[in-house]
């Protein structure tokens, strides 16, 4: 291969083959940089050698060569410390064009390219750099370890339909028309979820798939139609016994790609997530949230205005620095800009200090928030220079958004902490990859809700999906029927820095609980029946207890590959607007297959 080859090889016949990524004339030599999958050698031709050398002179970026050789240690001096093969050249003795190519829309030899669409329309030449070849490599390397651990903790790699019913995962659908059945459509999975399910209750106790899914979404910027997942169900689980599992396989997948990540990972409930970060997915490479509810007494909360009762939250960033009078106040209004008339506002600390009355309490805030800085991997790892101490207050009077909900104040000032987070980046560093496992902060994010209100439809949403097993204490209370809102799920999230990486939950494995859920999502037996009549059949069969999770390969292995973009560690993604500029679909489907498949285009104004 044409990485291969080192000092060690000189004197050998070799024979490589590959794309010439670059060619350099010298007249009675040429030099072609020989390229494929595993690296790049200099190969050179030397005009004694007439027959290569008029293909040499006659070769291209991007043709395709064959040569045949020997190996040749570089005069003193011209090794390249920065090729793996530097020390070496190979010296042609015959060469072969095996294929000619055109002029290129781009080189993949460039590091930096033009614009994504024009990579993506020209995917097979994007995919040659070598910035790409290295991401699916990797990807094939984690899939492969996580294939490896699975199997050998006892899974069964069972494939799923694509061509199915409507699996409920909050998306709309991608239909498939029956050629056979006339206005009859078949749905892609959203998910493997029934069928994993059902598999349980067929007894294979341990499943799992690198499945695709495929989801009809208004496509955000780091969202894909179809994608993904490591999906995986057990019989007679625990949490604990999925959680493992799940830190078990991306111990293999990391380690593929040469991290070695220390389990368990921290846990945590949904309502510990939102008062310590004010997010269900909290990013922990910065400090938490620290209530200085109680230390707002009644009397000072009289003197500062603000609002009784209500919590107050205070955070720190980092490393961030003195900042100057005028940093301070820009700062200052740039955060109550950001608030608008939300009714929350900043406590100056650093003007309460200069204030005899306030001094004492401004010393209690910074001792109590500074000492919540954090490091890690048990090293403190801050520059020494002063953390940003933020506080936010309700301030007096009603505020309408948010109704004297302390929920609302905690997402509110857990999305300034990352707004603030990201400002500070250059300062704090803790986004930077450092290479080891203290870049991944992962974190099990238990006791989701059940339901989740939509405002616009006024109806209750299951928050997960509806076969989410509700804790037995909820059932047991009624709560179903009296309070929904106060539902706690089986249900869990491991996050990573602040993403999602994937979900689960503990299933229902009764029937008469299944219908009832139904129900208390305002599907009536008749609707039910229709949609999930088979589910609930099957679960009549002697179901065992299950529970299951699924993970967004793409995005582990984003992450790991320190990509941007999903699209960079999918081989034919599709853009934003869901389209794949290479075959460039979709394509209205011609007027035989419309007729074939029964259909009509009808135009509505
Ligand atoms: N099917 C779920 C999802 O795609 C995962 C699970 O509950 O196992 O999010």
């Amino acid at each position: 291969m044409c990485g291969e080859l080192r000092a060690e090889d000189a004197g050998q016949n070799v024979v490589l083959m590959g794309w010439v990524n670059r060619r350099r004339d010298h007249g009675g030599l040429i030099f072609l940089d020989l390229r494929d999958r595993s690296g790049i050698t200099q190969v050179v031709v030397d005009e004694k050698v007439g027959g290569a050398h008029d293909k040499a002179d006659a070769a291209r970026s991007e043709y395709v060569v064959a040569v045949k050789g020997h190996v040749r240690r570089r005069g003193a001096g011209l090794e390249n410390p920065n090729m793996a093969t530097g020390e070496i050249e190979v010296v042609a003795d015959e060469l072969l064009l095996l294929n000619e190519a055109k002029g290129l829309p781009f080189s993949p030899a460039e590091d930096a390219i033009a614009n994504e669409e024009v990579r993506l329309k020209y995917r097979y030449l994007d995919l040659r750099r070598t910035e790409m070849q290295k991401n699916f490599a990797l990807r094939s390397r984690v899939a492969m370890a996580i294939r490896n651990y699975l199997v050998g903790e006892g899974f069964l790699e069972i494939e799923t339909p694509f061509m199915t019913r409507s699996t409920p995962e909050g998306a709309r659908d991608y239909l498939v028309p029956s050629r056979v059945h006339a206005g009859e459509f078949y749905a892609l999975p959203q998910s493997p979820q029934i069928f994993k399910q059902i598999l349980m209750i067929s007894g294979f106790d341990r499943y799992f798939q690198i499945a695709r899914c495929f989801r009809d979404e208004d496509l955000r910027a780091d969202r894909q139609p179809e994608f993904t997942q490591i999906d995986l169900e057990i019989s007679f689980p625990t949490q604990e016994i999925i959680f493992a599992v799940v830190e078990g396989f991306l111990t293999a997948a990391f380690a593929a790609a040469g991290i070695a990540l220390g389990t368990p990972f921290v846990r945590m409930t949904y309502d510990e997530a939102i008062k310590n970060y004010g997010i269900d997915k909290p990013d922990m490479r910065l400090p938490a949230m620290v209530s200085l509810t109680d230390e707002l007494t009644p009397e000072l909360r009289t003197t500062l205005k603000i609002e009784q009762g209500l919590p107050v939250l205070g955070f720190v960033i980092p490393d961030v620095g003195e900042l100057s009078g005028t940093a301070r106040k820009a700062l200052l209004s740039e955060v109550r800009a950001g608030f608008g008339d939300c009714g929350l506002d900043l406590l100056d600390v650093a003007r309460l200090k200069t204030n005899a009355d306030f001094a004492p309490l401004a010393g209690v805030i910074e001792s109590k928030l500074l000492g919540s800085n954090p490091t890690r991997d048990g090293e403190a790892v801050t520059n020494g220079a002063p953390g940003l101490v933020v506080v936010v207050t309700p301030k007096l009077r009603t505020p309408a958004m948010w109704n004297f909900d302390p929920q609302w104040i905690w997402k509110r000032v857990g999305q300034l902490r990352l707004q603030l987070g990201a400002k500070y980046a250059d300062k704090h560093k803790r986004f930077e990859q450092t290479g080891t496992a203290a870049d991944f902060k992962f974190a099990w994010v238990t006791d989701f809700p059940m339901y989740e209100w939509d405002e616009e439809t006024k109806v209750w949403n299951a928050a997960h999906h509806p076969f989410t097993s509700p804790h037995e204490d909820d059932i047991k209370a009624g709560r179903l029927t009296s309070d929904k809102g106060a539902v706690r799920a089986l249900a869990y999230d491991i996050v990573l820095n602040g993403t999602e990486l994937g979900s689960g939950s503990i299933r229902i494995h009764r029937q008469d609980v299944q219908a009832e859920i139904f129900r208390s999502l305002g599907m009536t037996d008749a609707e039910a029946k229709e949609r999930f009549g088979f589910f609930l059949d099957a679960l009549e069969y002697g179901t065992p207890p299950h529970g299951g999770i699924a993970l967004g390969l793409d995005r582990i292995v984003m992450i790991l590959a320190g990509a941007s973009s999903l699209r960079e560690v999918i081989a034919f993604p599709k853009t934003a607007k869901a389209i794949d500029l290479m075959v460039d679909a979709p394509t209205p489907p011609t007027e035989q297959q419309m007729r074939e498949l029964h259909l009509r285009t009808v135009t509505r104004s």
